[in-house]
């Protein structure tokens, strides 16, 4: 089991986090042609060692962060929060300006990976 230090809430085990997608991938602008789409959507690289991923911490904050796990080792090499203080305004999930990031990988994913149901049984039966 992977354990990722979550930026906001410490070390926490891969199963309180969904994966994302890659980090590196830079959404079109509007308008864009539809290759450039296609690229974006559906192809990705198998990059061997350190790589940018976006991970969902749903069974702790809540945020998107951006993990760099090297995916020979499966070493996680670091975390950093979706948004820092070269992001004023942008809002994970969903920018405050409708704009995705300059920088690389944009935001993060437009449609959340949907958490797995954690029900507890708390007011069945
Ligand atoms: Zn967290």
């Amino acid at each position: 089991m992977l354990l990722i230090p979550c930026p906001h809430c410490g070390e926490r085990a891969q199963v309180e986090f969904a994966y994302g997608g890659d980090a590196t991938k830079r959404r079109p602008a509007d308008g864009a042609p539809d290759e450039a789409w296609y690229e974006y959507v559906y192809l990705r690289g198998n990059p061997r060692g350190p790589h940018r991923e976006w991970w969902l911490h749903h069974g702790g904050c809540g945020r998107w962060i951006r993990v760099i796990r090297d995916t020979a080792t499966h070493a996680v090499l670091g975390a950093e929060p979706a948004i820092d203080s070269r992001d004023s305004g942008v809002v994970p999930g969903g920018s405050a300006s409708g704009e995705p990031r300059e920088e690389e990988g944009g935001g993060p994913p437009a449609a959340p990976v949907p958490p797995p149901r954690r029900d507890t049984g708390a007011g069945e039966g």
